[in-house]
């Protein structure tokens, strides 16, 4: 397995594709591997495969901004984000095993950005210093790049944190190089030594489309699974790759038979270069709800959602007037589970483009009114049942 950093190094090319798409990666990088690069149909200009992972000029346009859900706000000290009580990011990593195209963290991949942090330690003992932080994702990048050695390094120190329970890695390694995986039986003795009984390693997978489900792929996965990894997919709906009912709907399906539960649908972040790839919240609604409507229980369990700066916002329904969204998650915990009935926009893809017409706060008296819960101490730190 090679990873290819050069568009010069693909053969399948004409030489004015070549030309555009060396206008683009010189602002955006490129790489992918050859593994990857074989699931292209290079018959078809409009292969979904293609549009994932090769330049298109029109990622030049001028939209978006290089943060869109302002990340930067959440940074607590180099390499870690902070954002929900109970979550911390560890950005561990600044390279991944390709380049999607429409990545909302792109800005870390270009020269002079210092958001990723190779020595976690400050990260760490912030973690440390945190006793709400139950959750940690190692993210970046991808922490599957990482050396074994390393991210068992770090693995480790999270295991020695006591209140640090669930792992979370967020990787494309299984569609982009599944040999990653199943290659490094350190790697796979390293997971389910620390992903025990009751505190479990998550692989977070980023699968876009079926056809990333290869033979390969579904074996690198069932050996995560063998090693005590618990699976999950999250990913983004993207014009020109699964912006089809039938695609997702399959995908969702398919993750569901394999034992990789189906998460988050992301509605695109509005970044820098990602014109092309964008699907607006309206379309992006009506595709999920068809592809949805085709699959089992099992493959109904993801949310549409939309990562946005005020927190996790679940796009709940859409009527012929209105947009009903839903705060998942809030940053601001007195936000948490408000509802925003929004003025129908069909043209719209973020938050920002919608007008808002109605919050309405969560139903139901809050949990702090209930003596059977109790609020412990820490910043932010979630209500936990009364001992
Ligand atoms: S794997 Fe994730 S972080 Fe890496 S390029 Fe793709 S979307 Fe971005």
């Amino acid at each position: 397995m090679k990873y290819i950093s050069r568009i010069d190094h693909i053969p399948q090319l004409t030489e004015s594709d070549k030309a555009a798409m060396r206008l683009v990666e010189e602002r955006y990088v490129f790489r992918a591997t050859d593994y990857y690069l074989k699931l292209i149909d290079w018959d078809d200009p409009r292969d979904p495969i293609r549009q994932l992972i090769l330049p298109r000029i029109e990622e030049l346009n001028d939209w978006g901004r290089l943060d869109a859900s302002d990340e930067s706000a959440n940074t607590v000290g180099q390499g870690i984000q902070h954002k929900y009580p109970d979550t911390a990011l560890l950005l561990c990593n600044e390279v991944c095993g390709g380049y999607c195209r429409y990545c909302f963290r792109k800005r870390l991949f270009m020269d002079g950005n210092d958001e990723v942090s190779k020595d976690v330690s400050a990260g760490i003992a912030y973690i440390a210093a945190h006793p709400e932080i139950s959750n940690v994702l190692l993210t970046g990048g991808d922490p599957l790049i990482m050396s074994t050695r390393r991210l068992s390094e770090i693995i480790a120190a999270l295991r020695r944190i006591p209140h640090v329970r669930v792992i979370r890695l967020g990787s494309k390694m299984p569609a982009f190089n599944p040999a990653r995986i199943l290659d490094d039986d350190a790697l796979l003795e390293m997971l389910a030594l620390h992903s025990t009984a009751d505190k479990r390693i998550y692989l977070m997978a980023h699968f876009d489309h079926p056809r990333e489900l290869t033979d390969t792929a579904l074996r690198a996965l069932d050996r995560l699974t063998r090693s005590g990894v618990i699976l999950t997919n999250q990913c983004p709906i993207i014009r020109g790759v699964n912006d089809d009912a039938a695609v997702l709907s399959e995908l969702f399906r398919r993750l569901s038979w394999i034992g990789c539960t189906p998460y988050y649908l992301f509605q695109g972040r509005p970044t820098s270069g990602n014109d092309p790839y964008r699907v607006p919240i309206v379309e992006g609604w009506y595709l999920f709800q068809a592809a949805l409507s085709w699959g089992a229980g099992l493959a109904r369990r993801a949310r549409f959602v939309m990562s946005h700066a005020s927190g996790k916002i679940e796009i709940l329904m859409v009527d012929d007037a209105h947009i009903h969204l839903r705060y998942h998650r809030a940053k601001n915990p007195a936000h948490s589970g408000r509802l925003l009935v929004c003025e129908r926009d069909d043209e719209a893809c973020w938050l920002d483009e919608l007008k808002v017409l109605k919050t309405l706060p969560m139903r139901g008296p809050a949990p702090s009114a209930s003596p059977r819960y109790q609020r412990p101490a820490g910043r932010g730190a979630p209500l936990r049942p009364a001992a």
